[in-house]
């Protein structure tokens, strides 16, 4: 899978992504990360990629070349016209179900916004999804594509040690994970749930899944209309 980030900070996305489980992933050659200086592509001698707003108003605007031609980087390394996602508080909300969808890809383009966003003819002409990671506004589209790399890595088969870790995890069947519990088995006079250390592994899994279930409907209420529930998890529900 691979990730080529339109950014003016690339210095910014290659810190975060050479990191940790990421950044393993990369030197296992299970993902790959291109970052690309919008203002390499600035097409004047003094680099400059934004203008005053048409218009009037406060702010500055990207402008659609320089954005244009990096774009056109990829296209002309890769062949072909990949997905690109525009970083926007305008667009739909990430969630999971777009992490795994975004994850069958085999190259993705994150295009990153600064100041007052960018020239909208060129996000009508490259753009094929407008992402938010949430209702508020950030300065720069950095680091949410960064939240996005992170949550879709992680999907690649190979990059968890374990992939048994992604499958049971929150969101999987719209419900939240189960408490986690490590060593010792007493911790300031809390004791682990019994039923952990009692190696029946049939009744820890029921146990888990009655705890996500109780989990959801305390903490994320809303997702419990969208839960796939087992005729065992209802009985438990309306125990
Ligand atoms: N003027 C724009 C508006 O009101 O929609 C906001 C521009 S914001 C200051 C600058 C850039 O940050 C955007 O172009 C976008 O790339 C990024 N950004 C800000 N908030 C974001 C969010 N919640 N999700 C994704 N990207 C965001």
């Amino acid at each position: 899978m691979n990730f080529h980030v339109l950014t003016l900070f690339p210095e910014m996305i290659e810190q975060g992504i050479n990191t940790s489980i990421t950044g393993r992933a990369i030197e296992k050659g299970l993902i790959s990360l291109n970052a690309i200086n919008i203002r390499d592509y600035a097409g004047n001698k003094h680099g400059q990629v934004d203008d005053y707003p048409y218009g009037g108003g406060a702010g500055m605007v990207m402008q659609p070349g320089p954005v244009y031609r990096s774009y056109e980087s990829v296209t002309e390394k890769i062949g072909y016209k990949p997905r690109v996602i525009y970083l926007t508080p305008q667009g739909k909300v990430f969630n999971q179900s777009m992490a795994e969808e975004f994850s069958e890809e085999e190259d993705l383009v994150f295009l990153c916004g600064h100041y007052e966003g960018i020239d909208e003819r060129v996000l009508e002409m490259i753009v094929t999804d407008n992402v938010s990671i949430g209702d508020y506004v950030l300065t720069g589209g950095e680091l949410p594509s960064m939240v996005m790399i992170d949550a879709i890595s992680r999907l690649v088969p190979g990059v968890l040690n374990n992939d048994v870790s992604a499958e049971f995890e929150s969101f999987n069947d719209n419900l939240l994970e189960y408490p986690q519990y490590t060593r010792p088995a007493s911790f300031m006079e809390r004791e682990v749930p019994p039923i952990l250390l009692s190696g029946n592994h049939p009744k820890v899994e029921e146990w888990r899944r009655q705890q996500s279930i109780l989990r959801t409907m305390e903490r994320r209420p809303d997702l419990m209309e969208k839960a796939e529930l087992t005729k065992q998890d209802i009985k438990f529900i309306k125990s």
